[in-house]
């Protein structure tokens, strides 16, 4: 399980948009790779409502990040 889920508000789209503009360009993924991936996340039979149940990361802040990957190899 990542780190970050322990801290995340329940309003996880402000959360998830003050995380991504405190991230370094170097850290942040594209706007064009989060909907790529996302659109994996959200045809996956692992994905409850946002949470991927292999890692338990919420998938859009575990999409945010360019080096990150999916437990699964799908992105
Ligand atoms: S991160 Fe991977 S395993 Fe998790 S919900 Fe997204 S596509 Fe599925």
């Amino acid at each position: 399980m990542c780190d970050i889920v322990a801290s995340i508000p329940q309003d996880i789209g402000a959360y998830a948009d003050k995380l991504y503009r405190l991230m370094s360009e170097g850290e942040r993924a594209g706007e064009g790779l989060i909907k790529d991936r996302m659109s994996f996340c959200e045809g996956c039979d692992r994905n409850s409502t946002g949470t991927c149940l292999a890692c338990g990361c919420y998938c859009l802040i575990r999409s945010m990040k360019k080096d990150n990957k999916c437990p699964k190899g799908k992105w």
